[in-house]
């Protein structure tokens, strides 16, 4: 049976079970433990939230790691996605005055500096952040595997069954109050 408690924290801020517990775990039974190569990405990971935390105060995650098992029965992610491995987390801010694209539009200026750089906890930047659903959705937040360079992909997406765009792209033409 799975013990949803798990103690401790990933980084200040971030705790364990925030990271992994899934309502969907839960209900289907899966045991949704990280393995030891997770919980380091899951560390880096939350140093990245950190960041994006300091500047929008505290930030939700709804979505974090996801084993195979979980991920399989997550509707509309991928086989590869970033969660199953420990280097993704949707999340959105507590703050109910911050809008998503503000977020973002703080990342577009924010992610080329943070791109690359390397601390003590390996490579700390953003691989991919998407604007999911910008009426009332949550922004992924992705890191690289930790031997690869962040590619600081900033996208959106708008529909279930369409490919991602690029955020800029978007950004441009879309019509004021459309975004939570
Ligand atoms: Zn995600």
């Amino acid at each position: 049976m799975t013990n949803f408690y798990l103690p401790g924290n990933y980084s200040s801020h971030f705790t364990r079970r925030e990271l992994c517990f899934s309502e969907r775990a839960v209900r289907e039974c899966i045991n949704n433990l990280p393995d030891e190569a997770a919980e380091q990405n899951l560390k880096r990971l939350c140093l990245v939230l950190e960041v994006v935390r300091e500047e929008w105060g505290p930030w939700k995650v709804t979505s974090g790691y996801r084993c195979a098992a979980l991920n399989a029965l997550t509707p509309g992610s991928s086989k590869m996605s970033a969660h199953i491995f420990g280097r993704a987390a949707d999340g959105e801010p507590l703050r109910p005055r911050v809008k998503l694209v503000q977020v973002m539009d703080w990342l577009a200026e924010e992610v080329p500096a943070v791109r690359g750089m390397v601390t003590k906890a390996g490579v700390l930047g953003i691989d991919q952040a998407i604007l999911e659903y910008p009426l009332g959705g949550w922004i992924h937040v992705g890191i690289a595997r930790p031997s690869r360079k962040p590619r600081g992909q900033l996208l959106v997406k708008l529909r279930s069954d369409e490919p991602c765009v690029p955020y800029s792209t978007w950004r441009r033409k879309a019509p004021a109050g459309v975004t939570r």
